[in-house]
């Protein structure tokens, strides 16, 4: 199949595009390379460097290639930053994903696979948290995310198109071949900035907030390999035949932010000092996925479960790669 990857250089993309790749798919990647990395994409991937806010560029990447379904990850993805500049995410997303989405079906286009997030749970009534939670979102990013859920809602309605919309939890890890992994300017995320410490690029670890209501203070969150999210993208993307659908992604076990810092030490053999400071504003004390709709319905079973493992394929990268892409 031929298939348009959106944000293909970057951290979920580029493995996405890897795996699609390796399983004898052919991509196009679309990239502006504001986050993304050149270097990330596959050799044998076709690159197109673009913005999805062209709609003419948009108009004209599927008028020269035969698309058959479109993996959509490019997308601004920082909860705080969306939280200080609103109109980048709600502006910015949507208006992208509707370029996108418009083109797609006006070529004909009827299969598609959003990157959506659990950040549409801000108020959860259940834990572990399945597809039936109602949707609170908790900044304007996870609302991006929920509007573009929307509009697929309805052109599978009057269009007959086929989406999945893919919620994930805390994305983490490398690709096992080594040659890709997380490489953010800034970086935000847990795991890669405590290896930086690791690395002796960083004195310290903060932890945002130690009087959550959790079994160590600390918030309790759901990592999932990224090689495993890539998994249930391929699954999902040949299961869009029998129709639509919504899976939430995590490993349905959480771990706490002092838990991911010990398991790193372990890893890397380094104290990786920490300290405590403020709570980082929209943070939730605690979100766990359950992925069970998409075991039973796509027999989706994750190959990386373990934390350990995915902060072992983390460190492999960072650790052969301490400058990221080095672009
Ligand atoms: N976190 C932290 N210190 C950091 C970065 C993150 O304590 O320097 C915490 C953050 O508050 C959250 C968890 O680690 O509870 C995971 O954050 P991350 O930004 O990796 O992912 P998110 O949950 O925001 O998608």
């Amino acid at each position: 199949m031929k298939i348009l990857v959106t944000g293909g250089a970057g951290y979920i993309g580029s493995i996405v595009t890897e795996r699609l790749i390796e399983g004898g798919d052919s991509v196009v990647v679309f990239d502006n390379l504001y986050y993304g990395h050149r270097s990330a994409v596959h050799p044998d991937a076709v690159f197109v460097k673009g913005d999805l806010a062209d709609r003419a560029a948009v108009k004209a990447l599927f008028d020269a290639h035969p698309i058959e379904a479109v993996m959509h990850f490019a997308s601004y993805t920082l909860v705080g930053e969306s939280m200080q500049k609103p109109f980048m995410y709600l502006g910015g997303n949507v208006t992208n994903g509707t370029n996108l989405l418009q083109e797609a079906v006006e070529h004909g286009v009827r299969r598609f696979i959003l990157s959506s997030t659990a950040n549409l749970f801000d108020d959860p009534q259940q834990m572990p948290i399945d597809e039936e939670e109602r949707i609170v979102p908790g900044s304007p990013y996870g609302e991006s995310k929920n509007i573009l859920e929307r509009f697929l809602h309805w052109l599978d309605r009057i269009y007959g198109f086929r989406y999945a919309a893919l919620r994930y939890f805390n994305a983490a890890g490398a690709s096992p071949t080594g040659a890709r992994g997380e490489d953010h300017d800034p970086e935000t995320h847990l795991i890669p900035l405590t290896l930086q410490v690791a690395l002796g690029q960083r004195e310290r670890i903060t932890i945002y907030g130690d009087d959550y209501p959790t079994r160590d203070g600390t918030c309790v969150r759901d990592y999932i390999h990224v090689v495993d999210l890539a998994q249930a993208h391929i699954l999902a993307l040949r299961a869009l035949g029998e129709g639509s659908r919504t899976y939430n992604l995590g490993n349905g076990q959480g771990f706490t932010v002092k838990e991911v810092v010990e398991t790193c030490r372990a890893v890397t053999g380094h104290p990786i000092p920490a300290e405590f400071g403020a709570r980082r504003p929209g943070d939730p004390a605690t979100l766990i996925a359950s992925s069970e709709k998409i075991r039973r319905e796509l027999g989706w079973e994750p190959q990386y479960p373990d934390l350990r493992t995915i902060v072992e394929h983390a460190w492999a990268w960072h650790r052969t790669h301490p400058n990221g892409y080095g672009d």
